[in-house]
């Protein structure tokens, strides 16, 4: 485990939102890079769980760069369809990662399994993996989660992904309506960043 903070970072994600995300939620004493500076590719994300998805980028963009890592790996689980997108929720969007397409995805599944789903309750949760990585070595992986429901058509236009989508429980709007300060309080990433604070 490390003694010290980490003083500098790589933030090992191509998506534009997450790179967002994750650096407004680090605190600003730390030097951070994104994968963008480097002209870094996504390595194929072949793990069979978020858990194993942000390990396997921590060390690879680690070991392409030779700085510690911090690597995410997230997405949505809808209950009645056996927590599909899950790990794929990236792929959902296509190969130009179009989140438009990923919600009709959604849509669509959803009808599919059952015409009358705009009437029920579609449980749902957002899961995010947060894995720091120094070449092999593990310092630290942990998870967050936030429990909600899917809504019956997107809304908002904040966020990245599937926001427009998600209504978290207990609230009224979607993570695409709220304004981010509000998503960061409650979502899966913050969740999950605030067990990895003592490292920060
Ligand atoms: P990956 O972790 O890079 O494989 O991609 C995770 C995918 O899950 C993203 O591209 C989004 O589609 C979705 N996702 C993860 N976190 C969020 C979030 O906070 N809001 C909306 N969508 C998210």
């Amino acid at each position: 485990m490390l003694k010290k903070k980490i003083k500098t970072l790589l933030i090992g994600t191509n998506n534009k939102g997450k790179l967002k995300e994750i650096r407004d939620l680090l605190p600003k004493s730390i030097k951070n890079y994104s994968t963008a500076k480097f002209k870094l590719k996504s390595p194929v994300e072949n793990g069979n769980s978020f858990k194993e998805n942000s390990l396997l980028k921590a060390r690879y963009f680690s070991k392409k760069t030779n700085l510690i890592c911090l690597a995410d790996d997230s997405g949505l689980e809808i209950d009645c369809l056996n927590k599909k997108p899950g790990i794929f929720s990236a792929r959902w969007g296509g190969p130009k990662g179009d989140f438009n397409k990923a919600i009709k995805k959604v849509f669509r599944e959803l009808f599919k399994k059952d015409k009358n789903w705009k009437k029920k309750k579609i449980k749902a949760r957002f899961v995010c993996a947060l894995s720091i990585c120094y070449l092999d070595k593990i310092i630290v992986s942990v998870s967050g989660e936030i429990e909600g429901t899917i809504s019956t058509y997107p809304k908002g236009r904040n966020g990245f992904g599937y926001d427009p989508i998600f209504i978290p429980k207990n609230k009224k709007k979607t993570f695409g309506e709220m304004k981010p300060s509000n998503k960061y309080k409650i979502d899966h990433r913050s969740i999950a960043f605030k067990k990895i604070k003592k490292f920060l």
